[in-house]
């Protein structure tokens, strides 16, 4: 078998031919021609046979390794001219536009980001963080299921901070799918409002009627008819499969001027609940833009507050000992922060001892302590909605009584939204529920710290927790002898 012929079956790259093939130092460079003839624009389907000029473009891209050997493909492309996207220098089929890699490649790249850590990934595929920042990008921009509004009755919308200095990014939650299916760069009722205006983009502005009446017809010989038709839509109703002979709503003819409520075909008149944290920004906006949903409170949000409030009570007992120069119980109860913080189940035995020393102990933090785990009671799996009205009456009163600042802000917030609160119970948006996207999401968010843009980390995230399917390159190829 000829070098060329090996390679050619090596490489398995759709659409070339391999020219030849030479070794450098540090790599294998293998020379593909395309095998078609006509030029096609990168950017859209237009292809064309003419060239826009003679001049070549060399370019170069990162294959999967072979071996020790990093691989590089080249290839000689031409320039065309779409009527769209101007003067480009024309695609390839095996690497995405402007891409310096090959789709193979990104593919391996997208898979690992998923899965594996930033400086295993670096030091694997020797590239840098960024890079596959873009690379990540690419493939969710190609990937991603654009079904994925389609259908949508509960949903969460919640943002997490990306990079430190308070940059976040807005996520929408499918509860039902479990996945996030949309995201922007920033917070609050903007940041939603962009989402209502994705999901219900506004129809184009309408090209104006051909020939209104009160207007000479375009030809003047043109004759003119003695009674204009009636402008009018159908509204698409009446016998079908889903709805039985006799209980739609009758077709009818709209009369001229009667707007039709939009309500009526926006994919946000299908939201039943939306669930949100408590500050109140998103709920302006679901109030809006979808006034028939109910507004929820992730009661992974309450939890949180919960938490926060018992570290601030721990933190201030400490700062307490430190002042009073007992530097071994102030260094003892500093360790001590993530035994009050995690679920009693999953504490370490040491963890769960040091646990079981604060409580004997007694004292403000063990107080707060017990009255963290009274709020995440509320939320515990298998309590009826009566259950929960009953328990969540007895905590308020609790936290009124507790004497510790942090928890009796945390009851008057906890009263204010004690209908989102039940209203989450009811409909089944519990905490098991949304935890385990909600701690997901934020693991990868610290990940993409380092890309370089807002876009990029919110592509990984979609990548790990959107509608998208990573593959493997062997997986999308079916090996054979070809
Ligand atoms: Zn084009």
């Amino acid at each position: 078998m000829r070098v060329t012929t090996a390679f050619s079956r090596l490489v398995r790259l759709p659409g070339v031919w391999v020219k030849k093939v030479r070794f450098e130092p540090d790599r294998v460079i293998v020379e593909v021609g395309l095998r078609r003839k006509k030029l096609v624009c990168p950017e859209c389907s237009y292809s064309t046979w003419a060239r826009k000029d003679k001049r070549p473009a060399d370019s170069v891209w990162r294959h999967l390794d072979l071996g020790v050997w990093a691989l590089e493909i080249h290839c000689r492309r031409r320039r065309l001219w779409c009527p769209v996207h101007g003067a480009l220098t024309e695609a390839v089929p095996f690497a995405r536009a402007g891409a310096e890699f090959t789709r193979d490649f990104e593919w391996l790249v997208a898979w690992l980001a998923a899965k594996v850590d930033k400086t295993t990934l670096q030091r694997m595929l020797r590239i840098d963080w960024r890079t596959i920042g873009r690379i990540v990008k690419r493939v969710c921009d190609e990937e991603l299921d654009p079904g994925r509004l389609d259908g949508l009755f509960e949903i969460g919308i919640d943002e997490v901070s990306w990079k430190r200095q308070h940059k976040y990014l807005t996520l929408v939650v499918d509860h039902l799918r479990r996945q996030v299916v949309w995201g922007c760069e920033g917070a609050g009722a903007a940041a939603a409002d962009r989402f209502f205006a994705e999901l219900d983009p506004e129809p184009a502005s309408p090209s104006p009627a051909p020939n209104p009446p009160d207007q000479p017809p375009p030809y003047p010989d043109a004759k003119r008819p003695a009674v204009w038709p009636e402008p009018a839509i159908m509204v698409p109703f009446g016998p079908c499969p889903t709805v039985p002979a006799g209980h739609g709503i009758p077709g009818g003819w709209l009369e001229l001027g009667v707007e039709l409520e939009p309500g009526m075909f926006a994919r946000a008149g299908l939201l039943d609940a939306v669930s949100m944290d408590m500050t109140g920004g998103y709920a302006k906006s679901v109030r809006e833009h979808a006034r028939q949903a109910t507004i929820c409170v992730d009661p992974y949000h309450v939890v949180q507050l919960a938490n926060q409030a018992l570290d601030e009570v721990r933190r201030d007992y400490w700062n307490e000992l430190r002042r009073a120069d007992d530097q071994q119980a102030a260094k003892r109860f500093k360790d001590a922060r993530w035994c009050l913080l995690k679920r009693p189940e999953k504490l370490t035995d040491e963890q769960a001892a040091t646990l079981a020393r604060i409580k004997a102990a007694g004292g403000e933090v063990s107080r707060a302590y017990t009255l963290k785990e009274a709020v995440r009671g509320i939320f515990e799996p298998g309590l009826s909605l009566e259950d929960v009205e009953i328990l969540l009456k007895r905590l308020l009163s609790r936290l009124a009584r507790c004497r510790l600042k942090p928890f009796i802000r945390l009851g008057k917030t906890i009263r204010k939204h004690r209908d989102g609160i039940l209203a989450a119970i009811r409909l089944g948006i519990n905490q098991g529920r949304t935890e385990a996207i909600n701690n997901k999401v934020r693991l990868i968010t610290r990940r993409a710290y380092g890309f370089h843009s807002a876009q990029a980390a919110l592509a990984l995230v979609l990548l790990t927790c959107g509608p998208i399917g990573l593959h493997l390159p062997h997986e999308l190829h079916t090996l054979g002898t070809g």
